[in-house]
């Protein structure tokens, strides 16, 4: 019998549960190749005589259980484990692999040295790290890095210890709640760091190349601010125990929110002069809020992706509220009102359920929707129920259910309508939101410049520069 004949992958998360990895981690970027060893903690809700670990291209030498070789078969996408395991039992497994990562981790030349980075959302750790990709999974895990002692080596959780040795360093990170695998990052580089502490004592660090010490201050500004700010306006303490932002080179995305380890796009990092027209604010905010949306409540699938995008989306929002103003939050609510009647008019429009949604859906209709849900509840019931929703469901995973469930709780309100015209229709609530938006001068001015020559809108002033709104 072939390993996991009986057994499909929608079905582990129902029979082993992954409570801890730990791993020793060098990795060699002139060969391409991560050399590793990695122990878990697991345990086994269902007898069984087969689990599995995602392990994409990867080569092991050894496995062991509990100290006992097993057997072990390696089907280039998963390493299947053969043994009697007993249900209520905790086992202790260990393997040693070596990667070959051709996605999510990546080998960068920076000013000819090298830069190493992760991306695991939508390109599976399991690449460079055996893991378990179901989000729904979730585990402490603890990296350790030796690697060349020029550079800085950052991974998610709190530094712990530095042991040097001769040309290497041995970097120990700590994590002391889990989280889902695509989450695990990693970044190496020649890196200097500026250091801050929020006001309830969450240390954060900043990081820069040498070259960009004049950057630091523009590309990080308000970074305390929008961190303090979150913190009260969500109602729940930051959730990790530390908060690191790294730039890179050449970065798939703007930003990824890895857990107290944001990677995003050495793109960002500007001077003074550049700030009016192009600033990190946006991405600093939205990453920061997804360590409570996505992080610390992890959707259960596709299905359920506003709960992170659009909750990201609305936060950042207001956190730039806080320091821009009132006519930024809603010309900013503005601006993705005609995104989204564009991307109605070429008949693109998606439920905002709809997995396959686009990315203006989820992160733009996501932010109105929670924009409406507060009109519509009240702000303090809005604030009362993500406070409950999250930690009701801290480290845990969450449908769209789960939280409508607690909004109406809290308000005592029937959602039904809210949840038909705003989560299952296809069609925008165009009327309302306008409605919505005209509580805004600014907005309701900028309308009501009539003609028909796109020109003469041109001329009105709009909330910026950024600079001058600062309150
Ligand atoms: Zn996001």
């Amino acid at each position: 019998m072939l390993f996991g004949v009986f057994l499909s992958e929608a079905q582990q998360i129902d029979i082993v549960d992954f409570k801890s990895l730990q791993t020793q981690l060098v990795i060699l970027p002139d060969s391409a190749k991560v050399y590793g060893t990695v122990n878990y903690a697991f345990e086994i809700l269902k007898n069984t005589d087969s689990i599995y670990i995602d392990a994409i291209n990867m080569k092991f030498s050894e496995v062991f259980i509990d100290n006992k070789k097993v057997a072990f078969h390696n089907d280039l996408k998963k390493v299947w484990l053969k043994s009697s395991f007993k249900k209520n039992e905790v086992y202790n497994l260990t393997l040693k692999y070596v990667a070959y990562p051709k996605k999510a981790l990546y080998f960068v030349k920076h000013n000819n040295d090298w830069q190493i980075w992760t991306q695991g959302q939508g390109k599976y750790t399991s690449h460079w790290l055996p893991s378990i990709d179901d989000m729904n999974d979730k585990m402490e895990f603890d990296l350790s890095i030796r690697y060349d002692k020029t550079y800085e080596v950052i991974a998610n959780g709190k530094l712990t210890h530095k042991k040097i040795n001769d040309s290497t360093v041995q970097w120990h990170y700590d994590m002391q709640k889990p989280m889902s695998s695509y989450l695990v990052a990693l970044a190496i580089g020649k890196y200097n760091k500026k250091e801050l502490t929020s006001t309830r004592g969450i240390p954060i660090e900043l990081y820069y190349y040498p070259e960009d010490s004049s950057k630091v201050e523009p590309t990080y500004r308000y970074t305390k601010e929008m961190f303090d700010f979150l913190e009260k306006e969500i109602g729940v303490p930051y959730p990790w125990q530390s908060y690191k932002q790294v730039p890179v080179k050449d970065f798939l995305y703007s930003g990824m929110e890895n857990t107290s380890l944001t990677i995003f796009s050495d793109d960002f990092m500007i001077d003074k002069m550049s700030f009016i027209d192009k600033n990190y604010v946006n991405v600093n905010a939205h990453e920061l809020a997804h360590q409570w949306f996505g992080n610390l409540v992890t959707e259960t699938d596709g299905k359920h992706h506003w709960l992170q995008e659009g909750f990201a989306t609305y936060y950042a929002l207001l956190a730039e509220r806080a320091i821009f103003g009132d006519d930024y939050y809603y010309w900013q609510l503005y601006t993705y009102t005609q995104e989204l009647l564009a991307q109605e008019k070429a008949n693109q429009a998606t439920a905002l359920l709809d997995p396959k949604a686009s990315s203006t859906t989820f992160y733009k209709k996501g932010a109105w929707a929670l924009h409406m849900l507060k009109e519509k509840v009240g702000d303090r019931c809005f604030k009362k129920a993500v406070k409950n929703y999250l930690e009701k469901y801290a480290f845990k995973n969450v449908t769209t259910k789960d939280f409508i469930t607690v909004v109406e709780t809290v308000s005592g309100q029937d959602l039904t309508a809210f949840i038909n015209q705003w989560l299952l229709s296809k069609v925008l609530p165009v009327d309302a939101m306008y409605v919505s938006l005209f509580k805004n001068a600014l907005i309701k001015d900028y309308e009501a410049i009539n003609c028909n020559i796109d020109d003469c809108k041109k001329s009105f002033q709009k909330p910026f520069p950024l600079e001058l709104k600062k309150k």
